[in-house]
């Protein structure tokens, strides 16, 4: 399908690996020139070359987006973008009797308020135009329950109803917002919650992965691939209309009609 966005520019953050990184290939190879970062210069450097290798121009910036500083230095590099993917590393699991006000407060900081503050900064330009996307990565748990991920709930339920307003407040413009919640993929991320689970109970790494497999009814985990692609269409022209929506991709995993 011809997404009809290409020669458009996306900065997509967070993205030398893992769901970032597979928006950006989705972007790419629909002919999006691209704005990448992430904190460690190794692997965008690596991410870069690879994107790059589908005929688009790749800017790469290495900094922390969670931080104003960095942030700073994204936008500065990213200009003015018709498309926005918002992406940072999830807070740590743990437990409700351990976390301080400080550990929501940097849970708050990178997952709610940095999205937002990049939206702020992106918006105006989307807006002038008519036309922009704008989607941000959030997780499954924002529609279903998790104890131990209780620090990225908090921020993420916070972004999810900024979202629900502005993203009416800007559809007139021809901007859309929409949030992806990724379930269970396989990254460093999943592979090291699986670490700390298998860890935890006293179990190998694969029995870990196969007792969460377990749990999910398409019987295993996503890919970045596949995740990119979704994002890819929810910033192309076929997805004017879909407007304040959360999509859940989890395999099944979340237990909601609807
Ligand atoms: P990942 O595999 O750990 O990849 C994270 C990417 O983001 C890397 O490129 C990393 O590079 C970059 N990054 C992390 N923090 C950054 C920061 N502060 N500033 C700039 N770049 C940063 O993670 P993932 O699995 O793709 O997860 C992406 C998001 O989806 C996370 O918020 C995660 O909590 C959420 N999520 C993931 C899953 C899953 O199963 N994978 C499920 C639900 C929710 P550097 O480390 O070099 O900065």
């Amino acid at each position: 399908m011809d997404l009809g966005i290409k020669g458009k520019r996306a900065l997509v953050c967070a993205s030398s690996k893992g769901l970032g990184f597979g928006c950006a290939e989705a972007l790419a190879q629909a002919g999006v020139d691209l704005v990448i970062c992430a904190r460690t210069v190794g692997p965008l450097a690596e991410a870069q070359a690879r994107l790059e290798a589908y005929g688009v121009s790749v800017t790469s910036v290495a900094a922390d987006v969670t931080l104003d500083t960095g942030r700073a230095a994204v936008l500065e590099a990213a200009g003015n973008v018709d498309i926005l993917v918002t992406n940072a590393g999830g807070p740590p699991p743990g437990n409700w009797a351990d976390w301080e006000r400080a550990d929501f407060m940097a849970a708050i900081d990178a997952n709610m308020l940095t999205p937002i503050m990049l939206m702020k900064a992106l918006l105006p330009y989307m807006i002038e135009q008519k036309w922009g996307r704008v989607v941000n990565i959030t997780s499954q748990y924002v529609k279903g329950p998790s104890g131990i991920l209780g620090l990225s709930n908090t921020a993420r339920a916070g972004l999810t109803g900024y979202v629900a307003g502005t993203s009416r407040d800007v559809a007139k413009h021809g901007v859309t917002i929409n949030n992806l919640l990724p379930g269970i993929h396989a990254t460093d991320r999943s592979a090291a919650l699986d670490g700390g689970a298998a860890k935890a109970a006293g179990i190998s790494i694969e029995q870990a992965v196969a007792n969460r497999c377990a749990n999910v009814p398409a019987g295993r985990y996503g890919t970045s691939a596949e995740f990119g692609a979704t994002c890819a269409f929810m910033c192309s022209q076929h997805a004017g209309f879909m407007v304040g929506q959360n999509v859940l991709l989890d395999g099944g995993f979340i237990g909601c009609t609807m």
